[in-house]
């Protein structure tokens, strides 16, 4: 059964990233549970990655069972467009609650790389509205990744950002060298000269500036200091340029804070929140925006905001997000983060003696070892599985980034498996 299932899954399914012709070997899951991921073989993974930042609270979690069942036996979907529902309102709370203070309407949408299209769009339509239509292009730093849709694709850094065979097509934004100083580093102001360069010379046609607060994710795994966030605020009100902060990755609590934007103390126009949003129980997204925003879109011309999928304010997700992130801030999380990241930091620590390693860097529940050369996919995944743990690198990259309720001693499988996969399977 196993075989066939895996079989047909190579010969018709594509996979993130993949080819069909030489597809990568996938591991077939039986079910998930806490923080282990069964597979139909009888192999037990102890899971590193929370399925890309999503899953917080691990898998399986009764409370957000219960959450969904409760849900399903009401409706699981019901249109946006005309109606409303309890789920939606609660969450909508829930987030202005939680948000930096000037963040006041929510548009619920499906996936991160839509919430960054309508942060976009929202960006757009309020300088249309204020009769400044020149202001169109976007700001960036690089290695920064927004998601894969057209517009989310055309900030991603055109290198790492996985799409440059698209850019002749691609609408041409202003990209900023990438800050320099660490997290933890006093702040060196030349790292922000080049983009407070592209914002003096080019506001009149620049909506927004859109960036990863503090944590750049799948563009880089990389932690820049809160005083460069604290600037690029500044010179945003200086020059009447938006500010969107993209928190899809670092939202609810990855980072150490709630929001990344926390530990500049600065509240963005715009907010696109993802991922761990239902703790990775179902795709779904949110774009905030400041009364400022909101209004001026409405009272310009057309008055509505172009925009409304299909499955906007989803009740099934709607319900779940509200028990992920009533149960994340019942729980002692911030301790929690705070006890991984220092685990990370003493158990990555002997990756740095190795040859092949280049840097580790952690921050809250963020461990990064940066290699000298690209993993071997295949090779390196299989290892992965052998040691009984799922890490799944891209490129030079070797991250873990568990779910919150992590135990210590899964931890410290996790941190051991790291280091003996890329000891002894890279090349020195
Ligand atoms: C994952 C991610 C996205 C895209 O979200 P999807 O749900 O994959 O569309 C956008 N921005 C950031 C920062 C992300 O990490």
């Amino acid at each position: 059964m196993n075989k066939q299932t895996l079989e047909y899954d190579r010969e018709h399914i594509w996979h993130p990233y993949t080819s069909t012709t030489n597809p990568l070997p996938v591991y077939q899951v039986e079910k998930a549970e806490r923080c282990t991921i069964h597979l139909t073989t009888g192999e037990r993974l102890i899971d590193g990655m929370s399925s890309w930042w999503a899953a917080v609270h691990g898998y399986n979690h009764p409370v957000l069972n219960k959450a969904a069942e409760d849900q399903l036996q009401k409706m699981s979907h019901v249109m946006f467009g005309g109606f409303t529902h309890q789920p939606a309102v609660d969450l909508a709370k829930r987030l202005i609650d939680i948000t930096p203070n000037s963040l006041q309407k929510v548009f619920y949408s499906d996936s991160g790389s839509v919430a960054v299209e309508v942060a976009m769009k929202m960006a757009m339509q309020y300088w249309s509205s204020k009769e400044m239509p020149e202001k169109q292009k976007f700001a960036t730093i690089r290695n920064g990744y927004h998601g894969d849709t057209w517009h989310a694709m055309s900030v991603c850094d055109p290198e790492t950002g996985m799409h440059h065979i698209f850019n002749g097509s691609l609408p041409i934004h202003y990209f900023a060298e990438q800050p320099k100083c660490r997290f933890e580093d006093e702040f060196n102001s030349v790292d922000i000269e080049s983009l407070a360069s592209i914002i003096e010379n080019h506001h009149h046609d620049l909506a927004a500036v859109i960036l990863e607060p503090i944590v750049q994710g799948a563009g880089g795994m990389w932690f820049y200091s809160p005083a460069y966030l604290k600037q690029v605020r500044d010179l945003c009100n200086q020059y009447n340029v938006l500010l969107i902060a993209d928190e899809i990755a670092t939202g609810f609590g990855r980072t150490g804070e709630l929001f990344a934007c926390n530990y500049a103390n600065i509240s963005p126009n715009i907010m696109c929140l993802g991922k761990a949003i239902t703790g990775g129980y179902m795709s779904f997204a949110a774009t905030l925006a400041t009364n400022d925003v909101a209004d001026t879109i409405s009272n310009g011309s057309p008055g509505v905001f172009m925009h409304g999928p299909t499955f906007m304010g989803n009740p099934l997700a709607c319900a779940v997000a509200n028990a992920s992130i009533e149960l994340l801030l019942q729980s002692d999380w911030q301790v929690k983060v705070k006890h991984i990241e220092a685990q990370l930091i003493q158990g990555l620590a002997k990756c740095k003696a190795l040859n092949m390693v280049n840097d580790v860097r952690c921050l809250g529940a963020i461990g990064v070892v940066e290699l000298k050369e690209s993993v071997d996919m295949a090779v390196i995944q299989k290892a992965f599985v052998e040691k009984g743990v799922w890490v799944r690198p891209f490129g030079k990259l070797v991250y873990l980034m568990p779910p919150f309720i992590i135990s210590d001693a899964e931890l410290e499988t996790l941190c051991t498996a790291l280091y003996e996969v890329v000891s002894e399977n890279m090349e020195v």
